[in-house]
């Protein structure tokens, strides 16, 4: 097992990696809400959650990775009030929040696959775990942490001493942070909603013991975590955006009811601007990966872009520096795929791939710096054309992800018509939603167009018959 170092929001620390239960590592990764096409924001966050798993299935590690999917709960206002993400979307759209989750679900699946995201061991549905957050929410009731108002069950933070401790803010910090209750009902001002109850007219809604209601969005991590990582496991990312609050309340929320330390490791991804500002819908900056795809950048691009900068830093996108990088990774990869017909390398330069080989590894294995094992890369790129660079790269690239030994007009997939592929995407993601029947009847209609599907862990394989 390599030795990794990660940096920890908690500690604010670069810290030894170690986990609980090895070669076993346990991790969950906040997840979409799925009510609206992802953004390059979004997915720069699963770009990063994808280096970690990557780093550690490279380091040795099997990862047992959870991330959720938002398809309740998350109400348009982060103050607990205003209507459920879903179905605002679901009645602009005039669809059901079911059908709304399902087609923005199969986009999400069919942009991580795009840009070679490994699609985590384990990926959990909101709506398919409530009983186990109405059960999570009646113990934290028991314990003394939850109580009653007329809208919903709330957590009283002020009865959780570490409140605050992730993103180093205390009760005042966040009692002055937050907005005036609506709900006067409410024990302090930031104190959050644990579950809601329904109106008549509210779409989404389960038998509680607080009669018909809807889990609130920080329970849904807390509870599916819990379910399928245990009482305590190795780590959590998310977006930083997501630390005062979402983070800071599955903390509050999982440790009152455990009574001890849940995450061992927080690690944060930083935003991505855009033109050095904030995505925003009226500025009509908010791009999806169709959107670069219609402007000619294939998304594999965008993932070399992605991996030039640390996680840790912002990282700001512009048209022009997506250029840029498009003209460089197409530049490495043509280098780089050269080799494969090349000779083997004399002793001195197979000495020199070899060095860049573990400068590269050295360099993931050190709180994911791919930049700088991009670098590092390039070096390896420029040696003398020999057959253990395509070699080497072929094995890097299940750390980068950029299949950087491919040569580049001749990947399989473009061959294959659009219309198989959205039928695979499709099938893949009825596949992930364990609907067995549309999954089936789309595996036959790919057999009549003569292509067989092959599952694997990650993903899925066309093949012409
Ligand atoms: P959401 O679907 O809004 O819950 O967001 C999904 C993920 O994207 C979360 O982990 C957010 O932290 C992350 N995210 C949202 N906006 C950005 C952005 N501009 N840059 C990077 N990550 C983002
Ligand atoms: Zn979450």
């Amino acid at each position: 097992m390599l030795t990794l170092q990660f940096y920890n929001t908690l500690t604010r620390k670069k810290e030894q990696f170690t986990p609980i239960a090895p070669p076993e590592v346990s991790m969950y990764s906040c997840g979409p809400t799925v009510y609206n096409y992802a953004h390059i924001g979004n997915l720069r966050t699963y770009v990063f959650m994808d280096e970690l798993r990557r780093t550690l299935k490279f380091a040795g590690y099997n990862t047992k990775s959870v991330m959720n999917i938002t398809d309740v709960g998350h109400l348009v206002s982060d103050a607990d009030d205003g209507e459920d993400k879903m179905q605002t979307a679901a009645k602009k759209q005039n669809k059901t929040p079911e059908e709304i989750a399902a087609y923005y679900s199969e986009v999400f699946f069919k942009d991580l696959k795009r840009l070679n995201i490994l699609t985590p061991e384990i990926v959990a549905k909101a709506t398919d775990n409530i009983d186990e957050m109405i059960e999570f929410v009646k113990v934290l009731c028991e314990k003394g942490y939850g109580y009653e108002t007329d809208d919903g069950i709330y957590f009283d933070i002020s009865k959780f001493d570490g409140y605050g401790k992730l993103s180093r803010c205390n009760i005042e910090d966040a009692l002055a942070g937050a907005r005036v209750a609506i709900n006067t009902q409410k024990r302090h001002p930031a104190d959050f909603a644990l579950w809601k109850k329904a109106e008549k007219n509210h779409i989404m809604q389960w038998r509680s013991p607080w009669g018909m209601g809807y889990p609130g969005w920080h329970i849904e991590c807390s509870a599916m975590s819990r379910k399928f990582l245990g009482s305590t496991f190795d780590i959590h990312t998310g977006g930083v955006d997501h630390i005062p609050i979402h983070h800071e309340n599955e903390i509050a929320q999982s440790e009152a009811l455990e009574g001890h330390k849940v995450v061992n490791l927080w690690m944060h991804g930083e935003f991505m601007l855009v033109d050095g500002g904030k995505m925003s819908k009226s500025l009509g900056n908010v791009y999806t990966i169709d959107d670069l795809m219609a402007r000619g950048y294939s998304p594999l691009a965008f993932r070399y872009f992605c991996l030039n900068t640390h996680y840790r830093n912002k990282l700001n996108f512009t048209f022009d520096g997506l250029s840029g990088a498009a003209t460089a990774y197409n530049r490495l990869r043509s280098a780089v795929a050269a080799c494969e017909t090349a000779d083997k390398a004399d002793a001195d330069t197979a000495k020199k791939v070899k060095k860049q080989f573990d400068a590269i590894v050295a360099a993931v294995c050190d709180d994911l710096n791919y930049p700088l094992a991009l670098g590092e890369m390039w070096t390896m790129s420029k040696l003398p054309a020999c057959r253990e660079i395509f070699d080497a790269a072929k094995e890097l690239d299940r750390l980068f992800g950029l299949e950087l030994y491919a040569p580049l007009e001749a990947k399989s997939e473009e061959t294959i018509p659009d219309e198989v592929k959205q039928l695979a995407d499709r099938r893949f993601a009825a596949r992930l939603n364990k609907d067995w029947a549309t999954s089936d009847a789309l595996r036959v209609e790919l057999d009549k167009l003569g292509y067989a599907v092959l599952d694997g862990k990650s993903g899925y394989e066309l093949k012409k018959k």
